[in-house]
């Protein structure tokens, strides 16, 4: 894969325009890319979400079960995937931020022995993780994602470091723990912020270390 034109090219990338989207981004944004799952039974439902004028929602890329990568927003223009969010100062991380759904279940429930998800769709005990979210205390089931998707989100981060100068790499459910807990602990989301950026855990946003740095 590789950018060009704000567009990322490759043999298993298409591109699909949503209308869902701002502006174009004000530099030095966007520093930072929001990882997702898509909550949704396939990518294609996703997709279908992610580009419904009414469901004023987007992001933009959506990374299916096999890596295939369908791009919805070029990179220069805000998508619109965060909501109401913040990381130490910042606000509405929309504007500072490229966003990445991956196709995904999410929390799974147990019901009646059968693991489900929001949508009714049950997954088989090998599609499936017991972990604890790291904002709740309960052991509960999270749907697998596919090591294809983990090496396409990581390579896709990269191309998006080096061409977009992003410095940091957030979950969802870091910038709005009140209402979202997307990736979740079935993405190794410490793991990928160890290896591309040196550190596990997110750093502190620019402008708290900046006053960190003037006080
Ligand atoms: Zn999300």
């Amino acid at each position: 894969m590789r950018i060009s034109g704000h567009r990322l090219h490759g043999e298993r990338v298409t591109y699909r325009s949503s209308p869902n989207h701002g502006d174009l981004f004000t530099p030095p944004n966007p520093d930072t890319v929001i990882i997702h799952y898509t909550a949704c039974p396939d990518a294609a439902s996703a997709i279908a979400t992610l580009c419904d004028p009414e469901r004023r929602v987007s992001a933009h890329v959506v990374v299916g079960r096999q890596g295939d990568v369908t791009q919805l927003v070029p990179f220069d223009r805000v998508a619109w995937h965060a909501g109401v969010s913040r990381w130490g100062e910042r606000e509405s991380l929309n504007q500072y931020s490229l966003g990445i759904e991956i196709d995904n279940a999410g929390q799974l429930k147990l019901e009646e022995g059968r693991l489900v998800a929001w949508f009714g769709q049950q997954y088989p005990q090998d599609e499936v993780i017991q972990a604890v979210h790291r904002h709740q205390t309960q052991l509960t089931s999270w749907h697998r994602y596919t090591d294809t998707q983990t090496g396409v989100v990581m390579q896709l981060c990269r191309l998006l470091m080096d061409a977009y100068g992003i410095r940091h790499i957030l979950g969802h459910d870091e910038i709005a723990p009140m209402r979202k807990v997307d990736p979740g602990p079935a993405f190794p989301l410490d793991a990928m912020r160890g290896q591309l950026l040196g550190q596990a855990l997110p750093a502190l946003s620019p402008e708290a270390a900046r006053r960190r740095t003037v006080s």
